[in-house]
């Protein structure tokens, strides 16, 4: 292997490469475009494309792409070579300023949720000049904002780079309140873990339910699933190492920070976490990880899943998504500070953040939704789907004494007000252990556990983002009124945690308790999509929205349809899977076994055989049961062409057709288990989840 060092961002024509390729005065005319965050200057264009070309076929490049995040949640490129004719019949490599900032990429196949007339298909890409271009497969892509011909977004970068604008707008309001006249920028940071599983290719090609849908849709259980917990932090297993030393190098040489990588609960599974970046860097850096990831695995001749739940039975995929605030001037303004003035201004973002997160429950979930994360959440092993926050015994003590006026016993003889008592350090390694939280604070960012493997994190920071510019807007409105800025402070403080203490929760999580307990509370709990999807019409939430500037009432529909509609299709496909497999091959391997039975004890007849005869009576009415299942899921998937609207077929999706399913699998897993593995038609779980 190369030395790391050296191949690092080898493939990013990032902050070094710039300054190398670029003159000076376009260089620093670039940098600052990066730095404030805004579009292009159209003069300096055309110095930045020819640069980035010849670095490009330097390091072997011979097309360029528009990469951008349309809302499929995948990306989308489009490649177009650099070759230009020239009148003597050769060609020359071209690529322009206009080339660089804005493409036109036949948008009509992507989702647009009614944002797009067919008449105007076009939708257009323009470069964000604060994630850097990089190359792959030998494509030099330039990550990009994608929007229609009336400027509305048609991706999922583009509200995200309005979110950062919107709460730097209102955090840089707080700091100076607090005379702060140094910082120029806050920024929202992330990092996101990623899990996965791995198996064989050979096993993933021989079931159409992980071909068509990523997930299988039966599979009786293995004897041994991961209740022994040996996989966990496990030694990697060779086949696997090699894997994960391929995708290090690949991701490096992307200039992704790569840095943790271990065995996860189930077996099978893995984590790869990467040191956090700036928000919409985090985000653009997660999709490659995940494309990477996908490719490098095939080449071990391996399959990554990133389905949130590839197998019942072991725990699902997810994505924590670490978020924290952070100045130009490198202080992490969610790091409780080391003097009073500092502690007062972190407890103030601290605030920000729980009356946020209360407030706006039902984004965050929705943020998360998609059919896949629904077998997830709430389901004994990953987050439930109601939302609270675990702040850890410490600073929830703080919290109450600060809500009672009373001393913190932790803070010895000094009375907890703020701005002017030293707050105790709170210790970063006690506040890291509820695993059961989906919003836990980690010592000095928020860990969020919602999203699912599969799912692009920019919905989820885009909300989380706006959502505390609220609470900041909020914040700063009334202190900048206030005469008596400590007592304004203090008073807002306490208002906040008496207001929002309900969404404070430090127990399990998982607990039968706590669901009863959330509802005594009064917390949303959105058990599937479908029930989420109507946080995007809530007047609130548009309102919200609609006043830091990220998404448009009609963008917000435009979501919301969008989500809807992905939904019925993903479960349309899974039941047609499911159907197909049945019929094609479930029934004729089960009927097959039983005539095989039914043979053997007719040939052994007159020796009192009872073995062939006892299986018969067990397998033959499970059989049955099956053909009723099926004719059943048949006519739910069938009536689902009878609903109307998208949100009526939803529900139907979800009721009907997914129920259907389930209880067809019930079933088809029973046959399973008493099939003899020669008939049985599909990889088993334990050689799926056991045998890499
Ligand atoms: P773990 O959660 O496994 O205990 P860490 O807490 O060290 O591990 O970090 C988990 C993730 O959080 C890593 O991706 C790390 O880079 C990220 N992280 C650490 N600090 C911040 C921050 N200030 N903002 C966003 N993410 C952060
Ligand atoms: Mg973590």
């Amino acid at each position: 292997m190369a030395d790391t060092t050296t191949i690092f961002g080898s493939m990013v024509f990032n902050d070094a490469t710039m300054r190398e390729k670029l003159p000076k005065d376009v260089y620093k005319t670039l940098k600052k475009t990066i730095q404030i965050g805004r579009t292009l200057d159209p003069n300096i264009a055309g110095a930045v494309a020819h640069a980035m070309k010849e670095w490009a076929i330097e390091k072997g490049a011979t097309h360029f792409t528009h990469w951008f995040q349309p809302l499929t949640g995948v990306t989308a490129e489009k490649h177009d070579s650099f070759i230009s004719p020239t009148s003597d019949g050769h060609v020359i490599l071209e690529f322009s300023g206009k080339e660089l900032i804005k493409g036109e990429p036949d948008a009509s196949s992507f989702p647009s949720g009614g944002l797009r007339a067919t008449f105007e298909a076009r939708g257009y890409t323009a470069w964000d000049p604060t994630s850097y271009a990089f190359i792959k497969d030998n494509t030099l892509c330039i990550p990009c904002a994608f929007y229609s011909y009336g400027g509305e977004a048609l991706d999922k970068k583009t509200p995200l780079l309005r979110s950062m604008e919107a709460i730097n707008t209102q955090a840089l309001r707080v700091l100076r309140l607090f005379g702060n006249t140094t910082v120029r920028r806050v920024l929202t940071t992330v990092g996101a873990e990623q899990e996965y599983f791995l198996i064989d290719k050979s096993l993933f090609d021989s079931r159409k339910d992980l071909i068509y849908c990523g997930r299988t849709l039966f599979g009786a259980r293995a004897p041994k699933g991961q209740e022994m917990d040996d996989h966990y932090f496990g030694a990697i297993k060779p086949r696997v190492k090699a894997f994960m030393n391929e995708l290090n190098e690949e991701l490096w040489k992307l200039g992704i920070l790569a840095k943790t990588e271990h065995n996860e609960a189930a077996p099978a599974q893995h984590e790869l976490a990467p040191i956090y970046t700036t928000t919409n860097i985090a985000v653009d850096h997660n999709q490659i990880t995940m494309e990477v990831m996908k490719k490098i695995a095939e080449r071990h001749g391996m399959v990554c899943l990133l389905h949130e739940k590839p197998f019942a039975g072991v725990n699902g995929s997810g994505k924590h998504n670490n978020w924290s605030l952070s100045t130009d001037t490198g202080d992490n303004l969610l790091d409780p500070g080391k003097t009073p003035f500092e502690n007062a201004q972190f407890l103030l973002f601290l605030c920000a953040v729980i009356k946020a997160v209360d407030e706006y429950q039902d984004l965050l979930r929705v943020s998360v939704a998609s059919p896949g994360n629904d077998h997830r959440l709430g389901a004994h092993e990953a987050p439930p789907a109601i939302i609270s926050i675990f702040l850890g015994d410490e600073l929830e003590a703080i919290l109450d004494a600060i809500e009672n006026g009373s001393t913190y016993a932790g803070a010895e003889k000094l009375k907890m007000e703020i701005g002017v008592h030293v707050l105790p350090n709170i210790p970063k390694d006690t506040t890291d252990r509820n695993r059961t939280s989906p919003f836990a604070f980690t010592g000095n960012k928020f860990e969020f556990r919602m999203p699912g493997s599969a799912l692009s994190i920019a919905g989820p920071n885009t909300v989380l983002n706006t959502i505390v510019a609220e609470s900041l807007r909020q914040f700063a409105e009334r202190l900048e009124e206030a005469d008596d800025f400590t007592a304004a402070i203090n008073g807002l403080i306490r208002e906040t945690i008496q207001k929002h203490r309900r969404i404070i929760f430090n127990g399990d999580g998982y607990s039968a308790e706590w669901e009863a307990e959330a509802k005594r509370r009064g917390l949303l709990n959105l058990r599937s999509t479908v029930d989420a999807a109507e946080a995007f019409r809530a007047k609130k939430n548009i309102r919200l929205f609609t006043t830091h500037g990220v998404l448009t009432e009609t963008e917000l529909q435009s979501r919301y349809e969008i989500l809807l509609e992905s939904y019925n299709k993903v479960i349309n496909i899974e039941a047609l899977t499911m159907l197909d497999m049945v019929k094609k091959d479930v029934l004729p391997a089960v009927s097959g076994y039983t005539a095989e039975l039914a043979r053997n004890w007719k040939e052994k007849e007159g020796f009192g055989n009872r073995l062939e005869y006892e299986m018969l009576c067990r397998l033959t009415p499970l059989a049955d049961e099956m053909y009723i299942r099926l004719t059943r899921l048949e006519e739910a998937v069938a009536e689902s062409g009878e609903q109307g609207d998208a949100a009526n077929t939803a529900r139907h999706m979800h009721d009907a057709v997914l129920a259907a399913m389930e209880s067809l699998r019930e079933v088809l897993d029973e046959l399973e288990s008493n099939l003899s593995a020669q008939h049985w038609p599909y990889a088993s779980y334990g050689a799926m989840l056991f045998r890499i």
